[in-house]
């Protein structure tokens, strides 16, 4: 079993409501269960600024799914979530990105792990450093820095936190064989 962040973000069609419906959904993978779930928060946009703010959460799942069966297990929710891709960097009514997968290092066309702009996006890295302080044993590092090295380094001014982390609702176990 590995510990998996995820990334979470909305900025279309009720992004509250999206984003917590995905945290169940994360939930329900198969052979995982949610370990920590942040607090949401309302972060403006990156990009291109005539677009709705974004709703950013981070998740922590265990599972035994390796990081690839992950990144399809995440690009099918967000194919439920009717996502579509029409300009980079554009809205979206859901993104799922995998930015840790334990101390992984994965550099393949279709997965980067660590996620290779985490450490530049405080809209991840206050969400991420709300729930590594639950979920992981001793500091995370990425590229040598720990995660608050990385966050006194970055402007969070905008980031504002909208509601409470909760715990699990429910937590999946998955019998393997
Ligand atoms: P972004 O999240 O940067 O706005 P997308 O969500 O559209 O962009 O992702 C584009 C591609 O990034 C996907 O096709 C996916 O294969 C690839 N990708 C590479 N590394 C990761 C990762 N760690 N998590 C999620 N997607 C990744
Ligand atoms: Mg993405």
């Amino acid at each position: 079993m590995a510990l998996a962040y995820i990334g979470l973000g909305s900025n279309l069609e009720n992004p509250v409501a999206q984003v917590r419906q995905a945290l169940d959904e994360l939930g329900g993978l198969p052979l995982s269960s949610l370990v920590a779930q942040s607090s949401l928060y309302a972060t403006p946009p990156l990009g291109p600024q005539d677009q709705p703010d974004f709703i950013n959460a981070v998740a922590v799942i265990k599972t035994a799914l390796s990081p690839l069966a992950m990144l399809d297990q995440l690009q099918a929710l967000e194919q439920r979530h009717r996502r579509q891709r029409l300009r980079h960097w554009g809205p979206r009514t859901l993104d799922l990105d995998l930015l840790l997968y334990g101390q992984q290092t994965i550099e393949r066309p279709r997965l980067r792990v660590p996620h290779p702009h985490m450490h530049e996006r405080a809209f991840v890295l206050v969400p991420l450093a709300e729930v590594s302080a639950a979920a992981a044993e001793q500091p995370l590092m990425l590229h040598q820095q720990t995660l608050d090295q990385w966050l006194t380094q970055l402007d969070h001014s905008a980031i504002k936190r909208i509601s409470n982390a909760e715990a699990p609702k429910s937590v999946t176990v998955t019998a393997t064989s």
